[in-house]
């Protein structure tokens, strides 16, 4: 909310707010189907759903399926999981294609007007006629080319002779006729229809053979669709010349496009050719591995849509670029989580504590609050003779009076058994006057069956530095060797159960493996060490959990 009652889109609004041919304001999300969505693209969701919500609005999901190549339909389905994830409803579903027809009826249209011609210019004679030299350099003098002033009439039957398929890639293009001599390269007489290299079929228009450029597609999309505000990133400010050229030279509807800054995370990679090349070459698990940051690897390690959205909210928005460290992110979830989700006793290595002077059948059932917030109700765990503790709270040098004997493995010379007293104060009576200390731990009952036995998978940065593109030697050379580590023989406390509300875990039952499954994620807190979900790889012999953030950031003190 914050992001729209102040700031960059408050203005927004204020420039048009609702109208009487468009009564409502509608804004769309157009993700192209060639990939997963990532962290960045949580601020053009929220941005673009929030913005109509917030003034009771609607949002349209487009597919911009312009460009075939790489289009796949997992893509579309993730898309619409990740929308609906992250708590959007689109009121409609659209795709760029769906309007193929009516796009080639306004681009005839368009020639009509003497707006666009159809061209038959190599690409390096449009960079000269740009004002681009060979070598590279820009800014000589523009001009036209012969096809520029074709009749009207050649232009039409080229372009319908052009869409019948007489040409090949690169023998004939429709290009816009703007104005060369504008300083504004938009207005160079963009691309409008382009034929590409090699056989390409499009996914939904089978008989297309020739595609809109995203300069045509774009702006037409938006006002066919009855766009009020049509929001985009910064690199297509330029564009907006064109858009609005466009628009106004068909005499069509004319949205406003307004542009905000990118949102990019530092110490990681988002580009899609460098994800897929960590996939193929098994550096992650897969495109949902927990150390990457698309939206289903956060979903997957377990982070809520809320964290996300309360991420993405604080951070505001301006025009300027952001690029946010991954301990923000981590900070951010930290928060959300900390009043959000019940704790339990969560021991990652587990040291076997036995407990002399109880019975072997002693069962004492231990009420712990599943959170500070009492609604969330207690936990009743089996305190009993056999306990285990985190290897890591027992030291012994440090302790002698309270660990009395520890047994050590001859082979690793770790300690693997620790006898100790319960000296439990009677009704009444205050506890001796002693050094007290605080852990977790776990009681092994076989009545209860507890502890519950779990993988933990604990996850750490994936590259070493905050800027792994810039490697000199490429960004797999920046990767940390140390990005996973997994804690085979984990316990959870028998809470658990009551936290899933249904044992065994049947909704992972049926998920499992699946990337695209629409989690329900079942977190909590670990006491004293972290936030922990399911991973979607449990199944009902085993359960796997995600580390999904440390209590605290392991950075500071
Ligand atoms: P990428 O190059 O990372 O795949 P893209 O812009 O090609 O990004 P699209 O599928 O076209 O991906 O993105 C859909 C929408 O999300 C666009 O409006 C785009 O501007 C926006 N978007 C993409 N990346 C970011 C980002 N890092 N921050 C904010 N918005 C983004
Ligand atoms: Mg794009
Ligand atoms: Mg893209």
């Amino acid at each position: 909310e914050a992001m729209f009652k102040q700031g960059f889109l408050n203005e927004v609004y204020n420039e048009r707010p609702i109208s009487e041919t468009h009564p409502k304001i509608r804004t769309r999300f157009p993700p192209e189907p060639n990939g997963y969505l990532h962290i960045g693209h949580a601020r053009a969701i929220a941005v673009n759903f929030g913005f109509a919500r917030y003034h009771g609005g609607e949002t349209i999901l487009r597919f911009d399926d312009t460009n075939p190549a790489g289009e796949e339909d997992r893509y579309y389905q993730s898309i619409r999981d990740i929308v609906h994830w992250l708590g959007f409803k689109p009121v409609r579903e659209t795709t760029a294609s769906e309007n193929f027809d009516r796009l080639y009826e306004l681009s005839e249209e368009l020639i009509r007007r003497d707006g666009a011609y159809i061209c038959h210019c190599t690409q390096a004679e449009v960079k000269l006629q740009r004002g681009m030299s060979e070598d590279g350099k820009v800014g000589g003098p523009r001009f036209a080319c012969a096809h520029r002033t074709r009749p009207i009439e050649e232009s039409l039957a080229e372009f319908r002779a052009m869409k019948a398929g007489k040409y090949k890639a690169g023998e004939a293009a429709l290009r816009m006729k703007q104005d060369l001599q504008d300083p504004r390269a938009q207005m160079w007489d963009l691309f409008a229809w382009r034929i590409p290299e090699g056989e390409v079929k499009h996914l939904h228009q089978p008989d297309y053979m020739m595609f809109p450029t995203y300069d045509l597609a774009h702006g037409l999309c938006d006002s066919i669709e009855g766009i009020t505000h049509s929001l985009c990133t910064t690199e297509f400010e330029l564009s907006r010349v064109s858009y609005e050229w466009l628009n106004d030279k068909l005499d069509v509807y004319r949205p406003m496009q307004r542009e905000y800054g990118r949102l990019n995370i530092s110490g990681t990679v988002l580009s899609k050719r460098k994800i897929i090349k960590l996939v193929k070459d098994g550096y992650v698990r897969d495109w949902d591995d927990c150390r990457l940051y698309t939206l289903i690897a956060l979903r997957r390690r377990g982070i809520p849509p809320g964290a996300i959205l309360s991420f993405v909210n604080d951070l505001g928005l301006t025009k300027a670029q952001s690029v946010i460290s991954i301990a923000r992110l981590d900070q951010a979830i930290r928060q959300f989580l900390e009043t959000t989700v019940p704790r339990l006793m969560v021991v990652m290595e587990p040291l076997k504590v036995i407990i002399e002077n109880l019975d072997d059948d002693y069962e004492e059932i231990v009420e712990v609050p599943f959170s500070k917030d009492p609604a969330f109700g207690t936990n009743k765990v089996p305190f009993t003779k056999t306990v285990y503790i985190e290897q890591s709270d027992f030291r012994e040098v440090d302790d002698p009076d309270y660990f009395r004997l520890a047994q050590k493995d001859p082979a690793t010379g770790t300690v693997t058994l620790v006898r100790a007293r319960y000296e439990k104060p009677a009704e009444g009576e205050a506890p001796k006057k002693q050094k007290v200390t605080y852990i977790h731990w776990v009681g092994e009952s076989a009545k209860q069956n507890s502890p519950i036995k779990a993988e933990i998978r604990a996850f750490n940065p994936l590259f070493k530095s905050e800027d792994p593109n810039s490697h000199p030697e490429g960004f797999l050379a920046d990767i940390n060797p140390d990005s996973e580590q997994i804690y085979p023989n984990a316990m959870v406390d028998i809470g658990y159960h009551h936290v899933r509300g249904t044992a065994p875990w049947p909704k992972e039952e049926s998920e499992a493996g699946d990337i695209n499954a629409n989690q329900h994620s079942v977190r909590f807190q670990g006491m004293r060490m972290a936030y922990f979900a399911v991973d979607r790889e449990t199944t009902a012999d085993k359960l796997i959990l995600n580390r999904i953030v440390t209590l605290k950031d392991p950075g500071k003190n």
